[in-house]
């Protein structure tokens, strides 16, 4: 295991700045650099040298730098740019609506770091316009659709915005009577949390929106235990005594969380501090993911194992993949089969539906599998 430390004091000199030139990272050789160059002009690098601090360069399987340093076996063929197949769902530009009661405003393409496995790289690569959106067109559809109860903010990291901008999106939202909850999805507490240390602004203009009535909900992005900093739970105390409700959401990642003890000591951690793990996701099958992915049945006894290391209110996550029909919770798995159960559904017909498929230890996402009954075959 390659946990150091629950909580790093790291310096507060390297707040607010970021590299994006790999050629910056001094602890890097040559070599490393060169075989990473390659990689970077595919998939872009950004990190914030607060979040390249906490990286022991000493161990070359640091679960931080697996997270944001380039790595070679990115450019081996595998996956999909949008695997989950937003762009079914895209009802104008950086709009989404896939669940009824749930719109996603993509509004931005950038964030604190960029993730090696994120799923929506496609938003940093070349060529790529779908943040663009119109928040005038975004309000009158979400008027115009009354069962839409919450409206996710995401990206991207809405919080690399300007308070200024953030609030401009929050204020027209927050005016929409029948939307009751607004999310903002971040690894800003991990990635940089000076963001929310040094701008008092940003939670005295997240408190007046986050009303007893109306919740802003902070969807966080905790990936290990070594980023819960000094600095990342003071960004994390900041929000929530602004009223903002923090949860973590984060995905199985190989080299990463792959791991019962990491696990469970981040869940644990993090209901300390309030911060109940959401969803564990499946590691998405998406182009440059080959290094990170861990298979259906392996991710689901890791986390079982994890489990058993939590108390209740840090184990109610749900396991799910994010499919392009919906969001899968994977509840069980036996000697023969894996059992499945829709938790969000794209298409009427699966609300809420169980199926069960033949047990394949290999398959890594639900198109692999097979039902145990043709007729439940899901797309
Ligand atoms: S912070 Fe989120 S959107 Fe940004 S790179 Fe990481 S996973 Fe992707």
């Amino acid at each position: 295991m390659t946990m150091k430390t629950a909580c790093k004091d790291e310096g507060r000199v390297t707040r607010g700045k970021y590299v994006s030139n790999i050629d910056a990272i001094q602890q890097l050789s040559p070599t490393e650099k060169s075989e990473i160059s390659n990689v970077t002009t595919r998939f872009q690098f950004r990190a914030s040298k607060y979040y390249l601090s906490l990286i022991d360069w000493d161990d070359p399987d640091d679960p931080i730098r697996r997270i944001i340093v380039p790595h070679p076996n990115e450019l081996q063929r595998w996956g999909d740019i949008d695997v989950s197949d937003e762009s079914s769902v895209t009802v104008a530009r950086g709009l989404q609506h896939k669940y009824a009661s749930t719109v996603l405003l993509l509004v931005t393409e950038m964030c604190g770091g960029f993730c090696r496995f994120c799923f929506r790289k496609r938003l940093f690569m070349r060529g790529n316009n779908e943040t663009r959106f119109d928040l005038d067109e975004a309000v009158k559809y979400i008027s115009r659709h009354p069962e839409v109860n919450n409206v996710l903010i995401t990206g991207g990291d809405p919080l690399i915005l300007s308070t200024s901008k953030l609030e401009a999106i929050v204020s027209a939202i927050s005016k929409i009577e029948h939307v009751r909850i607004i999310r903002i999805g971040t690894k800003i507490p991990a990635f940089d949390p000076f963001r929310i240390i040094d701008d008092p602004t940003l939670p005295q203009m997240l408190a007046k929106y986050s009303t007893p009535e109306r919740r802003i909900h902070l969807m966080c992005h905790f990936d290990h235990p070594n980023e819960l900093t000094d600095a990342s739970r003071e960004g994390i105390r900041i929000m929530q005594q602004a009223g903002v409700i923090c949860v973590n959401q984060s995905p199985i990642s190989r080299g990463i969380s792959d791991d019962p003890e990491v696990m469970a000591q981040l869940w644990n951690e993090l209901s300390y501090m309030g911060v109940p793990q959401y969803y564990v996701f499946l590691n998405r099958p998406t182009i440059g993911n080959k290094p990170f992915h861990v298979p259906i049945v392996e991710a689901y006894f890791l986390i079982e194992e994890a489990r058993k290391h939590c108390s209740g209110l840090a184990k109610r996550a749900k396991f799910v993949m994010s499919h392009s029909t919906g969001k899968i919770e994977i509840v069980g798995v036996d000697g023969n089969y894996i059992y499945m159960k829709y938790h969000r559904a794209k298409y009427a017909r699966d609300e809420q539906r169980f199926f069960v498929c033949h047990r394949d230890d290999d398959a890594y996402w639900l198109d692999q599998l097979e039902p145990i009954d043709s007729m439940q075959k899901t797309g």
